[in-house]
């Protein structure tokens, strides 16, 4: 197992628990647990809690329509996957194999600067983007806030700012109120699982003109 040092917020684990988060913040926090036995056992806890909230809760009668409409989407389920256990991606989370079903190396990476790039893998209800970024050894991504939360798991290699180093199933949580210049270790290249909710705002001296491409590009 992984030493982490960069968890989720218990709060965050409760919400996840009791299947209330939005499937792309679960998606992170899915992927932050398999690197992070701490977090499995408190969110064991946190089952167990909710388990025996469950038990003392009055049962109330379901109508005929709802059952009904219960055995219809249990009818409608997807067949389910077969894992996929080919060498190339067995390193990654098995909660992330559903999106990648080939090497990393192949999917199609979009360079968006000298440093960084990145490759979106499903796009969550709310809107959320749920990517992959990849950024080259010493590379820097721009400094940046955001209009909504930011969600990051890293995935191989490490990267710091201003605020700390992450390393391999760090879990880190970024709001709109976060200015942040994420730099990747001189040793190897630094690929993150990341969910944002709205799209980033640069801070530099280029922003003016680039802000108004990110947030259209974001719309697509
Ligand atoms: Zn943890």
């Amino acid at each position: 197992m992984t030493v982490t040092n960069h968890h989720p917020t218990d709060e965050l684990l409760a919400l996840y628990s009791a299947g209330s988060l939005p499937l792309s913040q679960a998606l992170c926090v899915s992927t932050h647990l398999e690197y992070c036995d701490a977090c499995g056992h408190k969110l064991r806890y946190l089952d167990r809690i909710g388990s025996t909230l469950m038990q003392k809760l009055k049962p109330s009668p379901a109508s005929a329509e709802l059952k009904v409409r219960t055995l219809e989407q249990l009818d409608s389920l997807p067949e389910k996957q077969v894992e996929t256990t080919s060498e190339v991606n067995s390193s990654l989370p098995r909660c992330l194999r559903q999106f990648i079903n080939c090497s990393c190396d192949n999917l199609g990476w979009k360079r968006v600067s000298a440093d960084i790039s990145r490759v979106e893998l499903w796009r969550d209800n709310n809107g959320a983007k749920v990517e992959l970024l990849k950024i080259r050894p010493g590379g820097a991504a721009a400094t940046h806030t955001h209009q909504g939360d930011e969600y990051t798991v890293v995935l191989e290699g490490s990267f710091s700012d201003e605020k700390g180093l992450y390393q391999r199933g760090d879990f880190l949580l970024r709001d709109q109120n976060d200015r942040h210049t994420p730099v990747a270790t001189r040793d190897c290249e630094c690929i993150c699982l990341a969910v944002t909710e709205g799209p980033v705002q640069l801070t530099g001296f280029f922003s003016r003109i680039l802000n108004p491409l990110i947030r259209r590009a974001y719309a697509v």
